[in-house]
């Protein structure tokens, strides 16, 4: 039997067989081998059972003293009762419906046995443990995988299966370099998969856990780095001189720059200088003021003579780029256009023209500017801001503009620093951790359904002291067109409750000049009360909106109701979030709790990943990540940073994985990324 062939090749798996196990996704021997234990059962140590603990599994030795089955011996259901004896206690097994069990019991013989020991009127007894007879070829002592299973199969079948598929384990071929396997002390992949399903103790467990988990690591790792080396470029980036002074543009802000902001600031201008291209991920949370920090970034770019050049994933956000910028660089004589598919056809000519011959020096816009027919004369600096509403290839468009021109990518999503390593792959990572001054912490609440009627009432009472208000529909995963409609629901619903305020409502199935016009209404002030799905969880800014309520905030996830609230406490007045909570359960207590006790972006991010594991955060829906078998970005991430400086190596020796000695690697990537991955081979 070969690692390859398919699992019916195994004795005892038929074509019934093989269809569960296609079910589970595993269709070779392979595959079956990396179905791994979810746990291990210790099963070394035979108790005493006098002494064994109660409720818990443990291994017990004793001899038969009697069978015997109460009741109607021909009724299938009828308890089957064995007495055994060790020499501290008296032990009672019991089988229900185990009445063909009773031959295997001879009296006065000995058997091991395994389970949970319960106290029953003063009477031990155990139901339905595992048994051996002492002496027997597979005596139950030793360590035990348990595997996570589909019905069909029991632990026993699959112990079995395991068994037998490991002959095949012998044809496993080291495919790491004997450096690699040296420098990180990893053990061999046979004794690796051989350990993991039957290890003789703790530390073979680990030695196999291990270099499995270093493997996938790797594979994945080197996966992103190949996906995403084609963002840097060879050759030289371009040189912004760090004597070039932005000391005007300093000095016309109304605010000095926070701590955080100076740093990433400095971070950039090292990077500007260096002859390298810029690839920086700027972090920070809502509000924490990574615009300016973009601007500055671009005025040092148009001083030195270069083009700038800033996407936003939505029209609203980069029309509210475009006011602030123009505010911001005309008095210095920095000319800035704007371009987003609702531009009439002419405006769109002129802009292009304007950004062909130079005389435009900023250019902000939404994904319309990565169109083929967007030409720039001198491209000296790309920006993406929120960069998690795009995908890789979007961000690599927009660079191939110029030619290696410096790129920054700005988000609001707090990922904690190591998941954004992989994630963002090759990128340089600078964290804004500072929030501007004098900003009044939003106070945040938790209700239940009960006190809906006070909710609108306070909500009523802010609009009447001239602020506004945001009402997010709760979240539904299956459809947007089912979110759709709550939302138009809630509408309904609060049209009537206000009918002396003017309510809004915007979701994702409106065309987007719909959405935006009902956007500009609220952001001047001309509606009341915002309806919405959670598409205004991207960077709208609207300072007088100081009410957030969330309906049914359990089905979001903890970063996604931080973004929801960073909508207000945007001005003066003191903000408020409402999390109106639907159905209570112990996760959404303790999300809840950390809701109403943090305002920190990356310690909610945490939180939410110690909840959610990273496989829900970073689902393939968001970023491409595919699924890991066993190895976890948070508990493992000392191995990963091993692993991406190997990683690196790999890719930058043999970019395109094309070598000979990088086969192997090459076709585990293609396997773990599957449809995400184009792998030119
Ligand atoms: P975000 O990081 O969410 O994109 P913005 O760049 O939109 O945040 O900044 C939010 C607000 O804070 C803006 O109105 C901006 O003018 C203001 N701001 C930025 N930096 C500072 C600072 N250092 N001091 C005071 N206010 C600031
Ligand atoms: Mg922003």
């Amino acid at each position: 039997m070969k690692l390859q062939d398919k699992v019916s090749e195994i004795k005892g798996v038929g074509d019934k067989k093989s269809k569960l196990l296609h079910n589970m996704k595993i269709d070779t021997v392979d595959d079956l081998l990396h179905l791994l234990p979810r746990k291990y059962e210790d099963r070394r140590q035979v108790s005493y059972i006098m002494e064994a603990p109660f409720n818990k599994d443990v291994l017990v030795k004793g001899k038969v003293l009697a069978r015997q089955m109460r009741g109607n011996p021909y009724n299938r259901r009828t308890p089957l009762r064995i007495l055994v004896q060790d020499n501290s206690a008296d032990l009672e097994i019991l089988f229900f419906n185990g009445r063909y069990l009773a031959n295997y019991f001879n009296i006065g013989a000995e058997y091991t046995f395994y389970g949970k020991i319960t106290l029953n009127n003063g009477r031990r007894q155990m139901a339905h443990p595992e048994f051996h007879k002492l002496g027997d070829k597979d005596d139950v002592r030793g360590i035990f995988p348990v595997y996570p299973l589909t019905e069909g199969f029991t632990q026993a079948n699959m112990r079995k299966l395991q068994k037998d598929a490991l002959q095949a384990a012998k044809d496993a071929e080291e495919w790491l370099s004997p450096d690699i396997v040296k420098e990180y002390n990893l053990c061999g992949p046979e004794y690796a998969l051989e350990k993991i399903h039957f290890p003789e103790d703790e530390r073979e467990i680990r030695e196999a856990r291990y270099r499995m988990v270093f493997e996938e690591l790797l594979i994945l790792q080197t996966g992103l780095f190949y996906i995403k080396h084609g963002c840097r470029a060879a050759g030289d980036g371009i040189v912004i001189g760090a004597d070039v002074s932005v000391k005007e543009f300093e000095e016309r802000l109304s605010f000095k720059l926070t701590e955080g902001q100076e740093r990433v600031w400095k971070e950039i201008q090292e990077d500007m200088a260096g002859n390298r291209a810029m690839n920086r991920l700027v972090q920070g949370d809502v509000g924490s003021g990574k615009t300016i920090v973009a601007e500055l970034a671009m005025y040092k770019t148009v001083k030195s003579g270069f083009q700038a050049v800033m996407m936003a994933p939505t029209e609203l956000l980069a029309k509210q780029h475009f006011s602030s910028l123009k505010r911001d660089f005309e008095p210095l004589g920095v000319t800035v256009d704007l371009l987003c598919s609702s531009l009439k056809s002419r405006e769109k000519q002129e802009v292009l023209e304007r950004l062909k011959t130079g005389e435009t020096n900023i250019l902000i816009g939404t994904h319309a500017i990565i169109q083929p027919n967007v030409e720039f004369k001198s491209l000296g600096l790309v920006i993406t801001d929120e960069q998690h509403r795009f995908g890789v290839n979007q961000r690599t468009l927009l660079a191939e503009k110029g030619t290696n021109p410096n790129v920054l990518v700005m988000t609001a999503t707090p990922i904690p620093r190591t998941l954004a390593v992989i994630l963002y792959g090759d990128l340089d990572i600078s964290i804004i951790d500072t929030m501007p001054p004098g900003r009044k912490p939003i106070r945040t609440f938790l209700r239940g359904e009960d006190s809906r009627h006070d909710i609108y009432e306070f909500v009523r009472t802010k609009v009447k002291e001239g602020r506004q208000a945001y009402v997010v529909a709760p979240l539904i995963e299956e459809s947007e067109s089912i979110e759709c409609h709550s939302a138009e629901e809630l509408y309904e619903e609060l049209s009537s409750e206000y009918r002396d305020l003017r309510v809004g409502l915007v979701h994702g199935a409106m065309r987007q000049e719909e959405k935006d016009s009902v956007m500009e209404a609220f952001a001047s002030g001309r509606i009341d009360v915002l309806v919405s799905t959670v598409v205004i969880e991207v960077g709208i800014d609207v300072s007088n909106a100081t009410v957030m309520v969330i309906e049914n905030c359990e089905r979001f996830g903890l970063a996604q109701l931080h973004q929801l609230r960073g909508r207000v406490g945007r001005g003066e007045h003191q903000s408020y979030c409402i999390l109106i909570c639907g159905h209570e359960s112990a996760v959404a207590n303790k999300r809840n709790e950390i809701m109403c006790k943090s305002e920190d972006g990356f310690a909610i991010a945490e939180e939410d990943l110690k909840l959610r594991g990273p496989g829900e955060i970073f689902g393939t829906r968001q970023h491409g990540l595919p699924e890991l078998n066993i190895s976890d970005l948070v508990k493992h991430v000392d191995i990963l940073e091993d692993v991406k400086k190997v990683a690196l190596d790999i890719i930058e020796k043999d970019p395109e994985l094309t070598r000979e000695e990088n086969r192997p690697l090459r076709q585990k990537v293609k396997k773990m990324f599957g449809e995400n991955i184009q792998l030119n081979l």
